[in-house]
Formats: C-alpha cells, sequence, structure tokens
C-alpha cells in the first residue's frame, strides 16, 4: 500500500511513496503529513479469528493487511521488542474498574509511558531500513518527559542509527530526566538545555535549518530522520492496540462481536486518538472516539465548536504534562480524511499564519459523529486519583482526565475503554499530592516510596534502579552550543 500527503503534492516528491520511504522521510510537501492511501478493512470474522490469538499474532495480521513494504523478518523482530514487556503475551492488558468501564493499560513497556508500545517495534524497524540502504542516521528528538526516554530506549544500540535528544532542564520529573541521562548506549546523546520544553524544541528547528549543521552531517554521510510523534511508523502500531482492547472485551464476555464500545483517550499530539479513529474506520465497532484534553483545551475546543484557535493561548503548565500542547500534529489526518488535501493545506496554513481556523457547520458535524471531546483541570485529576486509590486502583494524572469523559460523555449504555498512558511511577509527586491531599511537593523519591508504603504497592524495579544508576549525560548548556555538542557528538560516535 502506498501513501500520499496530508496537503497534497509539490512535485518535489513522488506523489504516492511506500511506507518505508514515509517512515524514513516522514516530511511531506507543503509542511504536510504522509497518510495510507487507503485503509484496510477489519470485519467480524477477522475479530473472531484473532480472539485468544497473541497480541503478537494480531499485529501481524494487522500489518499484513497494510502491505508494508517491510521484510517479513523484520517484522517479526520488530514485534518481538513486547517480550521486553512485564507480560509478553499480554504487552497492554485491560483490565476492569467499573462495571462499564475498562482500563487498557498502555505502560507496561520498559520507560512505563505508551509510547513504548509504537516506539519499541518502530525503532527496530527503522533501523533494519537504514542498514539495508547502508546509511547512517541522526534522530532528534526534544522531549517534554516521556517522548525522550522511549526513544533512547528504542533506538539504544540499533545499528545505523545515533539520536540526540534535546529535554529541559528542570522541566521534567526526576524519573523521566533519570530514565534519560542514565542511558549508557554509545549511539546516544541526551542534552540538557538552559529553558523550557519550547525552547529546546525552537533549538531543534533551527538546528535543522542550519546550513553549517547540514554540511556537517553530509560531511561525514549522515542523513536527517524524525521519530516524532508525526511518523506514520508510529501510528501503524497505535491503531493495534484499540483493536486489541475490543477482542480483550470480547474474550472477558463484556460484549459480542459485533457490539460497539466507547474509546477514551488523554490527548496531546492526538497519535494515540488518530489510531483509534483508523481503527474505527477500518471497522472496529467504536461508538465514538472520546478525547480529553487538560487545561490546554484546544482540542477540546476544536471538537466541541470547530474553532481551532491559539492566538490568545499560551501554554500552561499542568499535572498532565504530556498532554500540555497548542498545536496537536496529528490532527491534520482527521482533516485530510474528512475533507481532502486542498481544504486541509487551507486550514494549515491558517492556523500557521493567523493562529487560527474555522471548520464550517457541515465539517464540524463530520467530526462530531466521530469524536466528542472534554477538557479537565488539575483539581479534577486530583480528586479521581484520590478516589480510585482509595477504591484500589492507582491511574496515572493523564490517564484520570479520561473520567471527565466516562462521567459527562457517555450517551449511551455501551462499555468504554480508556486509555492509561503512564504508569504512576512516572509521576509519584503529584500522585502523592494527590493521595495524601496535600499542597506540598516532594521529590520524585520521597513520593515513590510514601505511596508504595501507603498503599502496599511495589515501586517498578526499574523505575527505582534509576536512582542507583551512574549519571552518564551531564550536559546542561545554553541554547547557542547545542549545535556543537551534537557534532561533537557525531564525530566521537563515528
Ligand atoms: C504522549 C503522551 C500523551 C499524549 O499522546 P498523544 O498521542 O500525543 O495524543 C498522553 N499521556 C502520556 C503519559 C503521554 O506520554
Amino acid at each position: 500500500m502506498n501513501f500520499i500527503e496530508t496537503r497534497g503534492n509539490a512535485g518535489g516528491f513522488a506523489p504516492e511513496v511506500p511506507f518505508s520511504q514515509a517512515i524514513l522521510h516522514p516530511a511531506a510537501s507543503y509542511g504536510g503529513l504522509y497518510v495510507p492511501k487507503t485503509l484496510p478493512e477489519i470485519d467480524t470474522a477477522f475479530i473472531e479469528r484473532y480472539r485468544n490469538a497473541s497480541y503478537q499474532a494480531l499485529a501481524k495480521a494487522v500489518l499484513d493487511l497494510f502491505e508494508i513494504d517491510i521484510e517479513e523478518s523484520v517484522i517479526d523482530e520488530a514485534l518481538a521488542r513486547y517480550k521486553a514487556f512485564d507480560n509478553p503475551e499480554e504487552p497492554a492488558p485491560v483490565v476492569q474498574i467499573e462495571s462499564d468501564l475498562f482500563v487498557n493499560e498502555l505502560y507496561h513497556g520498559p520507560t512505563r509511558a505508551f509510547k513504548d508500545m509504537a516506539l519499541q517495534p518502530f525503532g527496530y524497524i527503522l533501523s533494519a531500513l537504514a542498514k539495508k540502504l547502508n546509511q547512517n542516521y541522526l534522530i532528534l528528538a526534544a522531549t517534554s518527559g516521556d517522548t525522550g526516554p522511549a526513544t533512547l530506549e528504542a533506538f539504544a544500540d540499533r545499528e545505523n542509527i545515533q539520536v540526540a535528544c534535546l529535554y529541559p532542564a528542570g522541566g521534567t520529573s526526576d524519573v523521566q530526566r533519570l530514565q534519560m541521562v542514565t542511558e549508557a548506549a554509545k549511539n546516544l546523546k541526551v542534552i540538557g538545555i538552559e529553558g523550557n520544553f519550547d525552547d529546546a524544541q525552537s533549538a531543534l528547528k533551527s538546528l535543522l535549518a542550519s546550513d553549517t549543521f547540514k554540511a556537517r552531517l553530509k560531511e561525514r554521510d549522515i542523513a536527517l530522520s524524525a521519530a516524532n510523534s508525526v511518523n506514520f511508523g508510529r501510528i501503524i502500531f497505535q491503531i493495534i492496540y484499540h483493536i486489541r482492547a475490543y477482542i480483550a472485551l470480547v474474550e472477558q464476555g463484556v460484549i459480542q462481536t459485533g457490539d460497539r464500545i466507547y474509546i477514551t483517550v488523554p490527548s496531546g499530539n492526538f497519535g494515540n486518538a488518530l489510531g483509534a479513529y483508523y481503527a474505527k474506520k477500518m471497522g472496529l465497532p467504536v461508538e465514538k472516539i472520546l478525547i480529553t484534553s487538560n487545561a490546554n483545551n484546544v482540542l477540546a475546543e476544536l471538537i466541541n465548536t470547530g474553532l481551532y484557535d491559539i492566538r490568545e493561548k499560551s501554554l500552561i503548565l499542568t499535572n498532565s504534562p504530556a498532554m500540555d500542547i497548542l498545536k496537536s500534529s496529528n490532527v491534520e489526518r482527521v482533516l485530510f480524511d474528512k475533507f481532502g488535501a486542498e481544504r486541509t493545506k487551507t486550514l494549515m496554513t491558517q492556523l500557521n499564519e493567523e493562529g487560527r481556523y474555522a471548520l464550517t457547520e457541515e465539517e464540524l458535524a463530520v467530526l462530531r459523529e466521530d469524536f466528542d471531546a472534554i477538557d479537565t483541570d488539575d483539581a479534577y485529576g486530583l480528586k479521581i486519583i484520590k478516589r480510585y486509590a482509595d477504591k484500589g486502583y492507582v491511574m496515572d494524572p493523564h490517564t484520570a482526565t479520561c473520567l471527565k469523559a466516562y462521567e459527562n460523555l457517555k450517551e449511551k449504555a455501551l462499555p468504554m475503554v480508556i486509555c492509561s498512558t503512564a504508569e504512576w511511577t512516572k509521576f509519584a509527586p503529584t500522585m502523592l499530592m494527590a493521595i495524601e491531599e496535600s499542597d506540598e511537593k516532594k521529590s520524585d523519591l520521597e513520593a515513590l516510596q510514601r505511596i508504595s508504603e501507603k498503599l502496599g504497592i511495589e515501586i517498578t524495579p526499574r523505575v527505582q534502579a534509576l536512582f542507583e544508576k551512574p549519571i552518564v549525560h551531564k550536559d546542561v548548556v545554553a541554547k547557542d552550543e547545542i549545535e556543537s555538542k551534537i557534532l561533537e557528538f557525531i564525530q566521537s560516535a563515528s
């Protein structure tokens, strides 16, 4: 199956490209993204066939439907990455917490956030492609906390790939920072930036635009690639776990094949939600996809009013930092799917130039056939964390936003699956404030220990171990030093 561009083709690239090309060179014409030309279909027979099958078997069948140009042996190896999850047979277990509410626990991978679900297999595929082409790639990443560790872990010791990861010094949790700065693989470089996430991201952008930087990479025959959440190589793996959750409900006797469910997704860059949308479009019986936002409510506003407007908005730092976002990239793929390339290009150009776009009433109605959305605030999240911890279920602050959709948006008496995107251990200080109903923020280590004692739950061993590992990456630099630091790294490593 081939891939086409969300803003149309400008003539510089082929009008259609295979999967391998779309993931190696994810930037499409006019600043757009690659999307599959058509979507394969899954029917009730497909769902029945993968009842009681392993996650890997289902994943392989879904990838087969997309007819991607990746060798079978590479796909098998990529899917073998799920062996590093807590339960290799069931990397994403579905757990019941109310009679009609289920949690799709997507955080059982090496870095305890749902990003491992896609980045683990994707990292293997990208490296295998690079090796086959005999080309070295540098992957640049800027992170607010979860993407960095998951990207580093996905590419550690992978051939033909080097990763340079920028994080805002002081802007992540201790656990997130330690996950990055203790990564010992030689092909990884982690650099703290004096500034916030926006500074890290803009530093990355100016690097991509720097002629000296590009010339130095060229001298060493290193190409640039990206592993951010707009890469379709990640999205394809985010379709699978939604299908698996549905099948799990069939297996648990909650629904019969063909019955509809709700899926709720705590959203930032909209990759997880897009995976659910594609699954629905492929034929998974989903009533609606419910989106939750935190105080940065751009997505909830779009889906409720048709207006995407960031002119008066500035980023608010919340307890669910992975959802702190103003420009949510993957929404573009839904716009393309519903309204076509020409309209998508118009809307995205408006957003870039004027800081806003408005859907027509008809367009909004079309969007709302598949989506509904609601926003939340930190106080609500803290209350939910406490309520469920008291009942014996521990959920992180991102997951907690989903309860707002459960309480307000469920119009029909259908079961709901909410996506749990991180383990509580990544956000322990916030968790402790919720559980103790206190305003005092403790350190990560102290909060982990107190919660562990209070609730009688174990601190995940690999999180505990972070506090004893040697710090490998000590650089914290000003923005104008980043380029030279990365060039130094490339030279020393090659
Ligand atoms: C990345 C992330 C999200 C947001 O996912 P998107 O696919 O970007 O919408 C939500 N929660 C956590 C914990 C994350 O790491």
